[in-house]
């Protein structure tokens, strides 16, 4: 046994993405207790960056500690009740998951579905909540990392508010790639990930919980059924009064990098953020398709972030994969359930998202095609990406 040194990779698949070495270095500075004064002034910090990459005042506004998936955890189980009704768009694998989980919180899960690779339809919203006035909350995700299909969150959150339905959103894939606007869109509670868009390290979950969802919280009729996710308890320790006490010991290192990563965030200025992801994703775009690869989802409601493109017929893309990984040591996704063997997900996240990024995945690509016998036009597709960064400065 020796020490365990990772290599080098360039992540440009639906998550981890790359970090910047300025969010490392802060994971590896002293630690202090979770009750430190410094350490809860930083929390103080933390929180207010949060606010301001989710766009929102939210009072309760931090971070769970465990990845996305249990900040997905922690808005069901704080906000469904046996026996709530709940509208779940369905377009993907999240979605999916957002059903399961009104499930084993004991609700009604009315499922919305919507083909992979198309957003939520808001019309079938519309019907089905006015086909359900009992529904109590409407779930859907953003930006949905299994397809590349973004949905248009604030036309689903005004429906949901005009049948009196809460929302819960999942952001975990656009925050900080794409706007998200919590107060402006009206989104009750909202759980992201602190590994894709915001290029830090995973097991950390941004959550942003509305006045309406905690009053959803105050008038429940039985306990919440997760110790660790009951925000009655969390805020204990989260919570604004300064007064803190001891729920669990928190990754205390890990925000560190939280907050670095979105100091950098502040830095740059999230429009900037969310433009410089549109710019990548149009030079990425281009040379996908020079290359001849089609996008699953149309135009209109493709993710920047998330690019996911038909790999060709009679390429085997595992071997694809296999050698970006081999060759180039970059890593680009391979596809999900139904898309499973057939796509590629080349992620553009966060600090991922830069041009040395797009050419080399671009030429790797193209070499990897070329070797695997599909009709490729040499140096077409770096060539159609320049052209793209051409005409912006
Ligand atoms: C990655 C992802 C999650 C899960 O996040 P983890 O950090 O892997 O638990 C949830 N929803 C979406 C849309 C995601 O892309």
């Amino acid at each position: 046994m020796s020490s365990f040194h990772p290599p080098q990779r360039i992540l440009m698949g639906p998550g981890p993405s790359d970090i910047h070495p300025r969010v490392l270095q802060a994971l590896s500075r002293p630690t202090v207790g979770h009750l430190d004064p410094e350490f809860v002034r930083m929390m103080d910090e933390l929180k207010d960056l949060l606010r301001y990459a989710f766009q929102t005042r939210n009072e309760v506004t931090f971070a769970v500690s465990a990845p996305g998936s249990a900040g997905m955890e922690a808005c069901f189980v704080n906000l469904v009740e046996p026996g709530d009704t709940v509208v779940v768009c369905r377009n993907g694998v999240f979605g999916e998951r957002m059903r399961q989980n009104v499930e084993r919180c004991g609700g009604r899960a009315v499922v919305v579905d919507d083909e992979w690779g198309r957003p939520v339809d808001p019309d079938k919203l519309e019907a089905t909540l006015r086909q359900h006035p009992e529904a109590k909350i409407v779930a859907f995700v953003h930006a949905e990392t299994s397809t590349g299909a973004a949905s248009d969150a604030q036309a689903l959150a005004r429906i949901a508010r005009d049948h009196g339905c809460l929302t819960i959103v999942d952001t975990v894939t656009s925050l900080g790639g794409m706007p998200v606007r919590v107060d402006e869109w009206g989104l009750d509670a909202v759980y992201s990930g602190s590994q894709k868009c915001l290029s830090c390290v995973p097991g950390l979950a941004p959550v942003t919980f509305g006045e309406r969802a905690l009053e959803k919280l105050r008038s429940r009729r039985t306990p919440v059924q997760s110790w660790f996710l009951d925000l009655n308890l969390v805020l204990g320790y989260w919570g604004g009064d300064g007064k803190r006490t001891y729920h669990h010991t928190a990754p205390v290192n890990g925000l560190y990098a939280l907050h670095e990563a979105l100091t950098l965030l502040r830095e740059e200025g999230i429009e900037n953020a969310w433009r410089r992801h549109r710019l990548h994703h149009r030079a990425l775009r281009a040379g996908l398709e020079a290359m001849g690869l089609g996008f699953v989802v149309d135009e209109p409601h493709r993710l920047p972030q998330l690019n996911a493109v038909f790999a060709p017929e009679g390429v085997d893309e595992a071997a694809v994969r296999r050698r970006l990984l081999e060759d180039y040591s970059l890593e680009i996704g391979a596809g999900l359930g139904a898309f499973a063997g057939r796509v590629w997900r080349i992620g553009l996240m966060g600090y991922a998202a830069k041009r040395q990024n797009v050419l080399v995945c671009l030429g790797a690509l193209e070499a990897a095609l070329a070797d695997a016998g599909a009709p490729v036009d040499r140096g077409a597709a770096v060539a159609a990406a320049l052209g793209v960064y051409g005409t912006q400065s």
